[in-house]
């Protein structure tokens, strides 16, 4: 097989039977390229998607018996494989996919490296050709929790959006560097916003800090890290699913890939909170404050210097909020308001057979 042929099959591999495909296109065979180099290409062809230990992977691997645990070892550094140990048990290894996996691990420890910035014009591209339709396919992967403060009626917050109470369910607890602030940054766009504050929780902050690509934190850093994002105008997003949470990235309308996917794309890949904003006429000052704040353009100031709030385009996360001069914007229930699906369901939608 020639060098393209492998890279394309390593694509249709990762395309099937995940959350996020790799569906093929010239740069996402040169990300496959620069991420899997000489040999490691042909493990990664073979390497199960499921949790396996090395002496199982010897099994299936037999030529490579006496180097695999290198290679994997490798791989896990370079943010392509996935490895942990269980409680009591064996290092078990298994492929990572793309997203959440080798679309972030090479930016997380905020390294300039040659392979972040060889990637970073990669990904703008990738996103054009293929990567932002796959986002969308099946419905949104990630969905916004509001500022709580943002609430016009504080009874109203469902216990899905209560971040602080979610944090107490997680087993572990890492922050790592953004990704997409960072392939901005490398592509001459970026923002001056925070970079260290992508939470990562269970397994996978596990997996990153052992890497030496996060570190590990403590819940009241957790907190303080959502509060600064808060006060730099950061959207809280998670995964769209009911359940433990796996991720909580604080993003920016200017370099966030799903907010800008959403917005220069028009594609569904964010879903909006269970709330919209609302502005009370009488106390709006038409400062455009807030209009100027909206990550996703949704609040734009009329003739009338009243702001007024596009709900088909609002995400329901609160940023525009805090900085009202009069307090007249503020969050309330979405009439069409629900909770995102469960985990089954989510697989269900986003599965790629
Ligand atoms: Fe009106 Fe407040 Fe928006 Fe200013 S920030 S335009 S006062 S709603």
């Amino acid at each position: 097989m020639d060098e393209t042929t492998l890279y394309e099959k390593l694509a249709e591999r990762l395309d099937r039977g995940v959350i996020v495909g790799v569906p093929k296109s010239p740069s996402g065979i040169r990300i496959l390229k620069e991420l899997f180099p000489g040999k490691e290409v042909e493990i990664a062809l073979r390497l199960p998607m499921e949790q396996k230990t090395l002496p199982q992977l010897k099994e299936l691997f037999p030529d490579e018996a006496d180097s695999l645990g290198e290679i994997l070892a490798c791989m896990a550094k370079r943010g392509t494989v996935f490895t942990m140990v269980r409680p009591g048990k064996e290092r078990v290894y298994s492929l990572l996919p793309i997203l959440i996996g080798f679309a972030e691990t090479p930016y997380w420890a905020g390294k300039d490296t040659a392979t972040a910035r060889h990637l970073a014009p990669l990904w703008l591209k990738y996103r054009e050709e293929a990567l932002g339709e796959e986002l969308a396919r099946g419905g949104p992967v990630v969905r916004v929790i509001p500022v709580a403060e943002s609430l016009r009626d504080q009874s109203e917050i469902l216990p899905f959006d209560m971040i602080k109470s979610k944090l107490d369910e997680v087993s572990y607890l890492a922050v790592g560097h953004c990704p997409c602030r960072q392939i901005m940054r490398y592509n001459g766009k970026g923002c001056s916003h925070t970079l260290e504050n992508c939470l990562h929780f269970g397994s996978m902050g596990r997996y990153i800090v052992e890497q030496g690509m996060a570190r590990e934190i403590t819940k009241e850093e957790a907190l303080t890290i959502l509060t600064q994002a808060d006060s730099e105008g950061l959207v809280h997003v998670c995964d769209n699913h009911q359940g433990q949470l796996s991720t909580i990235c604080n993003c920016c309308g200017c370099c966030c890939i799903f907010l800008r996917t959403k917005k220069d794309m028009g594609l569904n890949v964010i879903s909006s909170s269970s709330y919209v904003s609302q502005v009370d006429a009488d106390l709006c000052a038409g400062c455009g404050t807030c209009e100027g704040r909206c990550p996703v353009f949704a609040i734009e100031v009329s003739d009338d210097d009243i702001a007024v709030v596009n709900k088909d385009i609002c995400i329901g996360c609160g940023v525009c909020t805090p900085t009202c001069p009069t307090g007249a914007i503020a969050l309330v229930m979405r009439e069409d308001a629900k909770l995102p699906p469960d985990i089954s369901e989510f697989l269900t939608l986003r599965y790629k057979p």
